[in-house]
């Protein structure tokens, strides 16, 4: 027996297993949005197949491309090896992943509520306050998990770290006290690289492929990795609903996973020595990063691989120091997103958190940054020239808060 691969070799050669058959080297791209139907049952059987959340049959055909697509599906078979699941389930952004999930386990199971713990990347908290999707929600923290649970609960939704306090939440704990309700992770920070939900006892690990997946920023696209069981689901409500990825987001998908190890550790070890550097800077009040305060709760060693490389910053000077720093950067670009690998710097509170409730919204002096694969010098020099100019505003300005 072969010892099985590591995952940095897995990540390279995932979901190319038959590519020499094929007597390619590149991914295949298929962009058909129609596929030729070798005869009238065979292709409606297929087609039924699909439609309720399986996939082609052998000799039915693909059908339609809304139903399935071949690019799209090796990047989720990639996807699953690398989240050690059955298998995973690709939509065109990760709100769409977010809300076939919800869909998912709400109305298409007779069940109407969720539980979710704060804090939450906006764009999904707002989903779940509108109740948009006919599902009612509870907020609440870590501990509060199980006193939340109804009898007509349908998932429990969490973000480790979170987006963008980089709060840390204990997946065990929130499975133990779960029970039999579905548990989803959002893991868009971690990547599969620093952790693996689903082996910790969630039912399902959740990204918005945008970010890291992608990492070059020239890609919106979700993924979901969970068992066949779950997918069957996600599948159908993807079909119907009509939220499949386009398949060159697929691809670009399937080849941002190669250098995805490499990426996040680089990045990490980046945002790591930022973090520290930060904490001693005269213009800042405080650094979220995981780690920084050791591991209390001992959740970097049960349940991750590293800290990752998102960093955010309470400045002292204000939402006012706010508007300074993120307008007074060169290399780091003021800009929504993350994961790239290049640097960003975003204001939450005004942007990717706008629609949250005033009292879980980010306070108006925290300011996000996603590190990028820069030298460090580099970033270092841009940061300390940008908090310089925050330090220097007049004093009346520092009360405006928002
Ligand atoms: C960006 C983001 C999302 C939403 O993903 P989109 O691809 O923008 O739809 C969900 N969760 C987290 C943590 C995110 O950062």
């Amino acid at each position: 027996m072969t010892s099985p691969l590591h995952s940095d070799s897995v990540a390279v050669h995932a979901g190319r297993e038959d590519l020499t058959a094929l007597g390619v080297h590149a991914l295949p791209l298929d962009l058909s949005s129609t596929n030729p139907l070798p005869d009238l049952l065979r292709g409606g059987d297929s087609y039924e197949a699909m439609a309720t959340g399986g996939y082609p049959l052998p000799d039915g055909g693909a059908v339609y491309a809304r139903l399935w697509n071949p690019t799209v599906a090796r990047f989720e078979s990639a996807l699953a090896q690398l989240e050690h699941t059955d298998t995973a389930v690709a939509f065109g952004s990760g709100m769409a992943a977010m809300t076939a999930a919800i869909l998912a386990h709400t109305t298409m199971v007779g069940r109407r509520h969720v539980v979710a713990v704060r804090p939450l990347y906006g764009g999904t908290d707002h989903l779940l306050a509108t109740g948009l999707l006919g599902a009612e929600v509870t907020f609440c923290e870590e501990a509060g998990v199980s006193a939340a649970i109804r009898p007509d609960t349908g998932l429990i939704i969490l973000e480790t770290p979170a987006n963008p306090t980089l709060d840390l939440v204990d997946i065990a704990s929130v499975v133990a006290q779960a029970g039999p309700v579905p548990v989803l992770v959002d893991n868009t920070f971690a990547t599969p690289v620093l952790q693996n939900p689903v082996a910790l006892g969630a039912t399902m690990a959740l990204h918005s492929a945008t970010k890291y997946l992608g990492g070059h920023g020239d890609v919106v696209a979700g993924a979901i990795a969970c068992d066949e069981e779950a997918a069957v689901r996600l599948r159908q409500v993807r079909a119907v609903t009509g939220g499949l990825l386009h398949p060159l987001g697929g691809y670009l998908l399937h080849r941002g996973l190669t250098t995805l190890p490499l990426r996040v550790r680089a990045q990490q070890d980046n945002a790591a020595r930022l973090a520290t550097w930060l904490t001693g800077h005269p213009a800042v009040e405080q650094v979220f990063y995981p780690g920084l305060d050791g591991d209390p709760r001992g959740l970097l060693t049960r349940q991750m691989r590293g800290t990752g490389a998102m960093v955010s910053v309470a400045l002292r000077g204000g939402f006012e120091a706010a508007g300074r720093l993120t307008s007074g950067t060169r290399l780091f670009t003021h800009a929504v997103s993350l994961g790239g690998v290049d640097s960003l710097i975003q204001h939450p509170a005004a942007l990717t958190h706008r629609p949250v409730a005033p009292e879980a919204r980010p306070s108006a002096n925290l300011v996000r940054l996603s590190i990028g694969l820069e030298h460090i010098d580099d970033l270092i020099e841009d940061l300390d020239r940008a908090l310089a100019a925050t330090v220097r505003v007049p004093s009346a300005s520092v009360l405006v808060t928002r």
